[in-house]
């Protein structure tokens, strides 16, 4: 492939140089295949002319174009509208140029329309993809084309114009002409025809994550159940005016989707203080504001230039997003991109919107650079080392020093609150359990009993209450210690009951040597049996170095009218009973 491109400066001069190339194309045995033009300045006329020489010199051969936010040539901004000429080497080479008007078709028709050309034309291998400034979100877009052969690479741009908050594009082919509402679909392929593309971000989170609470297609709604314009207010000071587009530019939103990191610029804040997104994002996605870190970005196309530079492209598509041009404009529009000139010739536009295929799902990113490497043929040449050098990196300026105190103090803010939560549950738990036995604590059980009280009518419940017999005595042979483990052995068999029980029994200490269970759902008698289980078990149950020990269990079960002072007397006066006439058993009362 051969890249050939003009500056456009008069309809004069621009025919002679066409005239003269077209001599050295036949001179040369060069089959051109395509003309590209590139426009700064959204004028139709002009558009039309510049079209109409291409067309009259070269008839056959494709045609197209868009409006851009500054045109690249071999990573230089070029001409306000300049003219790329793509030559193929290899006859196996194809390209088909497809334009879909979005006032004639609907997404659905365009996304199958594209997946059913591909299935007839098996030669494609990538998609270059020109949108005019979509109106609505391009979700659906990149939704409907997830079944297309997974090595079609697809890539591409918005349309732009050189006032980037304006929503005027057009792009244009010679068989449909200009518009301001299509997309055009460019398949390339072939045999000896090769792809890849990758995508450069470079902008890092900053600060605190927002989930989001509301959002409808593109717009934004709440961001962690706050106005999603009020997060730009507060945290950037950014006004809710009609600068809020240019403001926010710099500060995408940052989230993961598709397992591929997007940036989100706001397009527009409204009044109702949501703010409108370039696409969509859904509920509970995790966002950040994130800023371009030139560090990073340096870092990053280091690391991306290598990979392209071994491919040994022929030429390179690049699609950088306006924002970034405004972002290395101090040092210089297309300072990012410059690793990129030793690699290859290279033509692209400054864009709207970025397209990438990546693992399958096609995305629209924002403030992102996509380039796609083509070849013909086999790798010729050795790869060039493409490089930034350190005396071109730019000094780390305060700014992005403060960013990244904010964002390292806000991870830590966010690790502290993680432990906080942590120990927010242990302390929750540490409020209801018995500290020694592990059943709940005398204030849970009788908060379970008030509210098994209150749903007495629906379901009756009985109560056991369970005192250890002559437990002082134990204390005082064995000492302190060994009478702690007796009151963990009761505890033990209470806690299996509680987690075998057929109906969800609550057991709790009481006090001292005394405890409580709640059986919902279970009548007095059957109470006073189960009450019998677990005065025996404990009856047989074995200390080391102490004899065995017995209990005694008061019954009863909640009648209609009672009330937890009721209730729990007539408890205590069924154990009072059960000690009186002997201990070591259970009464109903
Ligand atoms: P009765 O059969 O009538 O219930 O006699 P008793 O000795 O069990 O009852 P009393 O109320 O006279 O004594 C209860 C003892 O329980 C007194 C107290 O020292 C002991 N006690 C209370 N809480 C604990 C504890 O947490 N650990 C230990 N080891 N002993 C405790
Ligand atoms: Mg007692
Ligand atoms: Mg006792």
């Amino acid at each position: 492939m051969k890249q050939f491109s003009f500056e456009y400066r008069g309809l004069d001069s621009f025919s002679r140089e066409l005239c003269d190339f077209k001599a050295r194309c036949s001179r040369g045995h060069i089959t051109v295949k395509m003309f590209q033009v590139y426009s700064e300045i959204l004028d139709c006329e002009k558009m039309q002319k510049v079209c109409g020489v291409i067309g009259q010199m070269f008839p056959d051969v494709v045609c197209m174009g868009c409006s851009t936010s500054g045109n690249i040539i071999d990573c230089e901004l070029s001409g306000k509208i300049t003219v790329v000429c793509t030559a193929f080497e290899f006859p196996t080479t194809q390209i088909r140029l497809f334009h879909y008007d979005l006032s004639e078709y609907s997404t659905e028709q365009i996304t199958s329309s594209i997946l059913e050309e591909t299935s007839r034309h098996a030669w494609v291998k990538a998609i270059e993809m020109f949108f005019t400034i979509p109106q609505e979100s391009t979700t659906k877009f990149c939704e409907g084309l997830k079944e297309l052969r997974p090595d079609i690479q697809v890539f591409g741009g918005v349309a732009c114009s050189d006032d980037i908050t304006s929503d005027d594009s057009f792009v244009f082919s010679r068989e449909s002409g200009i518009s301001k509402h299509s997309i055009l679909i460019l398949f390339y392929g072939g045999d000896d025809f090769y792809v890849d593309a990758i995508s450069v971000t470079g902008w890092k989170p900053l600060g605190r994550k927002f989930q989001v609470t509301k959002s409808n297609g593109s717009v934004l709604k709440e961001l962690d159940g706050i106005p999603a314009y009020e997060v730009y207010r507060k945290y950037l000071n950014i006004k809710n005016d009609e600068n809020f587009f240019y403001h926010t530019l710099e500060f995408p939103l940052f989230y993961e989707h598709n397992n591929t990191t997007i940036l989100r610029t706001p397009v527009a804040s409204n009044e109702d203080g949501s703010i409108t997104m370039t696409s969509d994002i859904e509920i509970g996605s995790v966002v950040r504001i994130s800023y371009g870190d030139p560090g990073t970005i340096v870092e990053s196309i280091r690391h991306d230039s290598s990979r392209i530079a071994e491919f040994w492209p022929d030429l390179l598509h690049i699609f950088s997003c306006a924002a970034r041009r405004t972002f290395w404009t101090l040092k210089e529009p297309t300072y990012e991109i410059r690793p990129f000139q030793k690699i290859s010739s290279s033509c692209g536009f400054f864009s709207h919107g970025e397209f990438l295929r990546t693992n399958g799902n096609l995305n629209q990113h924002n403030v992102t650079l996509v380039i796609a490497a083509m070849r013909e043929g086999q790798k010729r040449q050795s790869a060039p080392a493409a490089s930034i050098e350190d005396n071109h990196l730019p000094k780390v300026p305060l700014v992005s020093r403060l960013a990244t105190f904010i964002s390292v103090t806000s991870m830590e803010l966010e690790e502290s609150n993680r432990k906080l939560e942590s120990a927010n549950e242990k302390l929750k738990t540490a409020a209801i359990i018995d500290g020694l036995t592990g059943l709940y604590n005398r204030r849970e059980i009788q908060a379970r009993i008030d509210e098994a009280l209150l749903q007495l009518m629906d379901e009756t419940f009985s109560l056991i209450m369970l005192d250890i017999d002559n437990f002082k005595q134990v204390n005082d042979t064995y000492g302190h210690q060994q009478g702690d483990n007796v009151l963990i052995g009761l505890a033990n068999i209470l806690q299996n009951e509680q987690a075998g029980g057929m109906h969800s029994v609550s057991a709790g200490r009481w006090g001292g040597e005394e405890f409580m269970m709640l059986l919902p759902g279970m009548e007095g008698n059957s109470a006073a049996y189960t009450a019998n289980l677990i005065r025996k078990c404990f009856a047989n149950t074995k200390f080391p170095d102490i004899s065995p020990q017995t209990i005694s269990l008061g019954v009863t079960q909640a009648k209609s009218g009672d009330t937890a002072d009721s209730l729990c007397s007539r408890v205590d006066m069924a154990l009072y009973q059960a000690k009186k006439s002997g201990k070591n058993k259970a009464v109903l009362i």
